[in-house]
């Protein structure tokens, strides 16, 4: 299964064989979060969240999923048509690239994290606005507190904007390595953007095989 995704996004970029190798995918442990201070208490708060406009015309919140201990975690812009009806992040037509850009990395989309700056849909699926954006931030620093991953992956303008906290252009701000709330961060260009713009997929390659090998190197740490 991975195999097959692994090879279509190389194939997608033109590429044979897999460069990466087989003992380089990191180790992680799924755990169940207990009562107290949780990912799952965080998400029932954020369920009745009313604290910004976009609490008016969801359908759901879009809290995040994926393994709460996960090494890696990706950070979206926030929910589309799809993930507002069904609730789960990033499983439209660029959830779809994002699941093969995860195989392809060696892992399984559950062994992951995906979360997204803003939890609830910016109506017409248009940015979320900086009062948005700040109206959710203290959950989305709690969700990397509390997952602690060993890089945050943040993808497009809007999330490598808030967690890098620069108004840079794209293209500046991916493939260099920063740090948000202690963690690793590399910005890289958002799934959707590659839909439209599919030569940035080697530049996103590019990225990915970086975190590849900051996970490697941490594993041997
Ligand atoms: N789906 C998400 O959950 N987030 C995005 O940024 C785009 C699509």
């Amino acid at each position: 299964m991975r195999a097959k995704h692994l090879n279509r996004y190389l194939g997608d970029l033109g590429w044979r064989g897999s460069p990466i190798p087989p003992d380089s995918k990191p180790k992680t442990t799924p755990v169940a979060a207990s009562s107290g201070d949780t990912l799952e208490g965080l998400a029932a708060r954020a369920a009745v969240c009313t604290l910004c406009r976009l609490s008016e015309t969801r359908t759901t919140v879009v809290f995040g999923e994926g393994d709460p201990r996960a090494d890696v975690m990706f950070v979206g812009e926030g929910p589309g048509a799809e993930e507002d009806r069904t609730g789960r992040p990033f499983v439209g037509q660029a959830g779809k690239l994002l699941d093969r850009m995860i195989f392809a990395m060696g892992f399984e989309r559950e062994e992951v994290y995906i979360a997204n700056v803003v939890k609830c849909r910016p109506p017409g699926n248009r940015d979320p606005k900086d009062d948005e954006v700040a109206a959710c931030a203290a959950f989305l620093d709690h969700q990397i507190d509390l997952i602690a991953p060993k890089v945050i992956v943040a993808l497009g303008k809007p999330a490598s904007r808030r967690l890098t906290g620069t108004n840079k252009p794209m293209g500046a701000l991916r493939g260099r390595w920063s740090s948000y709330r202690g963690v690793p961060l590399m910005p890289t260009f958002h799934s959707a953007y590659l839909l439209r713009s599919p030569k940035a997929k080697r530049e996103v390659w590019e990225d990915l095989k970086l975190v590849m090998r900051r996970l490697a190197s941490t594993a041997e740490e």
